[in-house]
Order: structure tokens, then sequence, then C-alpha cells
């Protein structure tokens, strides 16, 4: 099964951990504009390179990895949008950050749909609590919802999990939540994730070859 959708709808962001800024800069060459560090601590290194190799270009960065509280008022500094927001503390952390220096932060709820304890994210259950507890945060907007599910070599073993996501996306819609986005899919499972409604896709190794494993 193919879905029909219209691609213009849906965002490829390139993850580039790992990869080297002077590879980045031949990606914007070849036109891409989007793209996702996982380390607060890496992209503050990386990012302000790319940026002085690719003047001219406007760069969407988004930070795919999890984020500590110390860490959202760098994070605020330098991302478009943070996928990876899975409590209030520290939704209101970010929040704070962004008013201080006058931004809206854009964000993407992090959720987590498998019982695994090395996940981050809230349950689902949990969604329409923390977007009623975010509600009133004028610098914070909650675009959508992101996950990371459990890694199978075979995709449709991973369907699921993208077809409950969007689920809870729609639940929270039809409460009034304006939820665009839909962030899941990876180099080897974006095509079941867009099938499934996925509006971000994130891949790296399908674009920039094998990482290495220890990292990161
Ligand atoms: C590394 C990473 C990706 C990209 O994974 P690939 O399998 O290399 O495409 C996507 N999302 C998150 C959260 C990641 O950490």
């Amino acid at each position: 099964m193919k879905a029909e959708r219209d691609l213009t709808r849906i965002r490829l962001v390139a993850v580039t951990k790992q990869v080297p800024a002077a590879m980045v800069c031949a990606a914007v060459d070849c036109g891409l504009r989007e793209f996702g560090e996982s380390r607060v601590q890496v992209a503050e290194q990386k990012i302000p390179v790319i940026r002085a190799g690719t003047v001219g270009a406007d760069l969407i960065w988004h930070l795919i990895g999890p984020l500590q509280k110390n860490k959202s008022k760098k994070a605020v500094g330098l991302f478009d949008l943070i996928h990876s927001v899975d409590s209030v503390g520290l939704a209101s952390a970010i929040n704070g950050h962004a008013s201080n220096i006058g931004k809206v932060q854009r964000v993407l709820l992090e959720v987590k749909l498998s019982g695994e304890e090395s996940k981050h994210g809230l349950d689902g259950d949990s969604v329409i609590g923390f977007l009623e507890a975010v509600q009133g945060f004028k610098n914070l907007e909650v675009e959508g919802l992101m996950t990371v599910p459990p890694f199978s070599e075979d995709p449709q073993e991973t369907r699921p999990y993208f077809k409950k996501l969007r689920e809870i996306r729609d639940m929270a819609r039809a409460s009034g939540f304006r939820l665009r986005e839909l962030s899941m899919g990876m180099s080897h499972d974006f095509e079941v994730a867009i099938e499934e409604g996925a509006t971000i896709v994130r891949v790296g190794t399908a674009l920039f070859g094998e990482r290495k494993k220890e990292a990161a």
C-alpha cells in the first residue's frame, strides 16, 4: 500500500548527529534546509560553523534528542522546533526562556507508546492533561506530537505505534487542540510512517550513511 499524500505536507528533517559540518554544508548545497541534532552541546558548536558556511540559506534546526531543563535555555536559543518536550516542568522552563528573548518557541510533545524503560516521553494517557496544563504558556506553541517506537527490523511491526500516535493526535484535536504535526519515522521505516500520517520524518542513515555505534 502506498499512501495517497500531498508530499508538500511532509517535511524531511535530515538528522546530522555525528555528521561533520562540512558534509552538512554540502547537503545545504543539495537543497536540504531542515536539520536535526540530538544534543544541545554538539549543536552549539556545529550550528554556527554551518551558518557561516551557508550564508544566505534559511536553515531550520530541530532538536530531536532528550532535553534536560538545565540545557533548555541554550536549546531555546538554538532550535526552531524542539521535538522532545515530555513534562510540564520542561515546557514551563522553555516558556520562561523564550519569554526572556521575545520568542515563541515551537515544540512537539514526545509520547512514549511502549513500556521500554530507556525511552523518553509522556504516556499517551497524559497527553490531554499536558496540553491543558501548558495552554496558558504564552511563549510556547505545541505544534504536534513526536514518538520514537521500539526498534524493529520489520517496519510493519512499527506501524501500530505510528497509528497510535495519529489516533492520540486526532483525539486531542477533537478536544479542541490545534495539533498539526506528527514527527515519526526514521531511515528504515519512514515510508510506513508516511502511510500512517507522518508530517515530519527524521532521516539520518539513509542520507549520510551508517553512524558509529557508541554515541547518540
Ligand atoms: C538518530 C535519530 C534519528 C535518525 O535515525 P536514522 O535511523 O539514522 O534515520 C531519528 N530520530 C531520532 C530521535 C534520532 O535520535
